[in-house]
This record gives C-alpha cells, structure tokens and sequence, in this order.
C-alpha cells in the first residue's frame, strides 16, 4: 500500500523564540528549523511499514516557503521515498494545509495518511482531523501504537484516562503521538542517498486551493516571568510559608 506523510517545517522546539516588540506575532527570522517532532515520528512509522513489507511506497508531503525542501530531504534520508513541495510564501493555517493534503491524497490515492498529532510551533491539533472529514475518511487520532493490516488498523489512543483502542478500516487518518515509537537518526550514506531522490514541487493553485489565512491573530504575549525560589528546611517551613503567602 502507498503511504502519505504530511510534514511540517517549525521552529527547532530547543530554540528559545520571542515576541516581536508590537505583539504582531513571534519573530522567527534567523532561527534554526526543524521537522516537527510528532511527524519525525509517523515518518519513522511509514518507513518501518516499508521495512515490514507492508507498504510499498511512502511519500512525504510539505507545505510552505521553499526552504520546505530541506524538511523533506530529512524525511528522504529517514526512507521515504519521494516528497512533494507545495510552495507558498503564506504562512498557511490548518483548514487550507487540509485542502491542499485532500488534493494530494486524490492525486496521489494512498491507503494511509500518517501525520503528527499537532504542530509544535501553532499547537493547532486539527490539520488531521480536518483532512478525515473532508475525505470522509475514519480517523484515529494520538496513536501510541498501531497495527496496520491489508484492510485496517488498530490503534491504541493516548487519552486523558488511559490507553483506548480503537479499529478503523482503511482508507484512514491517523495522527500520532509521541510513544508510538523513537524516531532514528539519518546515516550519512542515506543523507547521500536523499540527495537523489526524486522532489515534485506544486503551488496551492496547481491543487485549486486558496492559501489566504481566515485566522486573525490579534496579539502575542511571553507568559508572566516566573518569580525565584526560595530553599525551605522542613514540611512545616514550607506549610508555614504558604499559608503566609495565601496558597493555602
Ligand atoms: P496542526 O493541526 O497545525 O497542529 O498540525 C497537525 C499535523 O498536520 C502536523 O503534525 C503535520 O503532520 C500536518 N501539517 C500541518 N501543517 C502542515 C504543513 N504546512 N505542511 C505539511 N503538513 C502540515
């Protein structure tokens, strides 16, 4: 089967980022990128389907400024194998990323869409959900472990009370979550090998989708800085010292 992975390009999450002066949003010139992390780890999980034979082909899909290539040469090296990069200068937000993943997926027609529960830099947490519906498609979503066969899949969902386990037939959206599994580093020959690897480049009018934002952000604030603490010698030091400061 041919499986669809949808990676975005974020912020490396060990960068500190901050607000701009007028609160218009935060500034993420000159920092360093990355893949998002939920998605470094459904890569891993379509390239290990590949390794299980149980599927044929994985293709990587990103959307955004052109650096957006580098993104997928990651996925490349990690073993997908070809990507595609829709390239807009539209910092695009999660109901159009949909529209352009639904005109990929009627193109490119996999069995399996494999993609992060939510992006690192926006937390938005609806790209797969809103791909789901438009395809009317199932969903199984924050998956920590998955067993795929030729018609569904099994899927162990992290909720807030424990693990539940759902099935789904396929075709199907699952996001994941961040024990599914440990994604591996890319070897140099493979980093080599991703070079040479075939990337199709689109743009949101060749999929007939309109990248205008419909999201305004009003305004951006740091959260309050934290006071320093202060060393208690014993529980009741401690006790003592909330009551005074009203915690308790
Ligand atoms: P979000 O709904 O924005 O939190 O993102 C959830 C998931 O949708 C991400 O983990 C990616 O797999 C996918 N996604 C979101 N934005 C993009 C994008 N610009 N290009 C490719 N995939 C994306």
């Amino acid at each position: 089967m041919k499986v669809l992975v949808p990676v975005k390009r974020v912020v490396d999450p060990y960068v500190r980022v901050r607000i701009r002066a007028d609160g218009s949003g935060v500034d993420i010139a000159n920092l360093k990128m990355a893949m998002n992390p939920f998605d470094e780890i459904a890569v891993e999980e379509a390239v290990r389907w590949k390794e299980r034979g149980i599927a044929e082909e994985v293709v990587t899909v990103s959307i955004g400024e052109p650096k957006v290539v580098e993104t997928l040469r990651t996925a490349l090296a990690m073993g997908a194998d070809r990507a595609i990069a829709v390239q807009t200068e539209v910092a695009v937000q999660p109901l159009e990323v949909a529209k352009m993943l639904r005109a990929i997926v009627e193109r490119e027609q996999p069995r399996v869409v494999i993609m992060g529960k939510q992006a690192v830099d926006d937390d938005s947490n609806q790209t797969g959900q809103m791909l789901a519906a438009l395809l009317g498609w199932a969903q199984a979503t924050f998956a920590s472990r998955i067993d795929l066969s030729d018609g569904e899949a099994e899927v162990a969902r992290e909720v807030d009370e424990g693990i539940e386990v759902v099935r789904v037939k396929l075709p199907a959206v699952i996001t994941v979550d961040l024990r599914l599994n440990e994604p591996r580093y890319a070897s140099l020959p493979n980093i080599m090998k991703a070079k040479r690897k075939p990337v199709e480049t689109l743009t949101p009018a060749d999929l007939g989708v309109d990248p205008t934002p419909r999201l305004e952000y009003i305004r951006f604030e740091e959260p309050p800085k934290r006071q320093a603490g202060r060393k208690v010698e014993s529980v009741r030091e401690l006790v003592e010292e909330l009551v005074k400061r009203g915690v308790i």
